[in-house]
């Protein structure tokens, strides 16, 4: 169910498959990590050998940016839809509040995770929420602690990358949790602190574009994409 990009695995499984085995994982009390992929992300990884091992050590590499869709249509791939990091985030609450699975959010500044928590209960009530850490406590052991105490099934972590997929190799095996997700800026969002795009420029699939307009140092990021696309281009020549 992958497609591989510059050697990087990239599922092309639908939210829905996702979803299903990402909750069959916690039935089974296996332990699975989502790491949403991007080109900035995979032309990083060509230089750190470690960040792609990284990468393919997670158990579901989701799509998330229009480029990785251009790469998979340029090699005559299956991955025609983005599957972002944050509908992932909201697909998962929406199952946990359903399944009767709790979560835990852990990352951005202090007072984010508990705003976004709070709006995530007046959008699905029934959610467990079993904590919430902010993503600049110094004290790891407490944080390992805290969760531990919580134990929620899923553990939201918003640290940036790769920050958070480090952060998630190096204590998964310590957490009592199942289900693990970098989630980037996620938080920010569902606090309302920074506004997603509206749905008509997300089907465009210009979300990056409205992105760049509100955090203009995206840029350096963005304009990676012409050098991965050619990179890609180069690979599939030469197989
Ligand atoms: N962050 C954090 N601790 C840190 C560094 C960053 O909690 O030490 C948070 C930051 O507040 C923000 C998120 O990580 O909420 C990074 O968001 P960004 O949109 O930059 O994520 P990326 O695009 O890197 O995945």
């Amino acid at each position: 169910m992958k497609e591989t990009y510059l050697g990087v695995d990239v599922s092309h499984s639908s939210y829905e498959e996702l979803s299903q085995q990402i909750f069959e994982d916690i039935r089974q009390n296996r332990k699975s990590m989502i790491v949403a992929i991007n080109p900035e992300k995979i032309l990083k990884a060509q230089e750190d050998p470690s960040l792609m091992t990284l990468l393919n050590k997670a158990d579901y590499q989701i799509p998330d940016g229009v480029g990785v869709l251009l790469a998979s249509r340029m090699n005559k791939g299956r991955i025609r839809k983005r599957i972002t990091g944050i509908d992932m985030f909201l697909l998962l609450c929406e199952q946990a509040s359903l399944y009767n699975k709790s979560v835990f959010l852990y990352g951005a500044k202090p007072g984010i995770a508990e705003q976004a928590k709070e709006n995530m209960l007046k959008k699905y009530p029934n959610l467990k929420v079993s904590g919430v850490l902010d993503g600049y406590i110094k004290d790891e052991q407490y944080v390992i602690d805290t969760i531990n105490e919580a134990k929620p099934d899923i553990l939201f972590v918003a640290l940036g990358s790769p920050g958070q997929e480090n952060w998630i190799l190096n204590h998964k095996d310590e957490l009592d949790v199942n289900v693990f997700q970098g989630v980037g800026g996620t938080f920010d969002v569902m606090s309302g602190r920074i506004k997603r795009a509206p749905a008509l420029i997300q089907k465009l699939g210009l979300e990056w574009f409205y992105r760049l307009i509100l955090e203009p140092w995206r840029i350096k990021r963005q304009s990676r994409l012409p050098l991965f696309l050619y990179k890609v281009w180069q690979d599939i020549r030469r197989k």
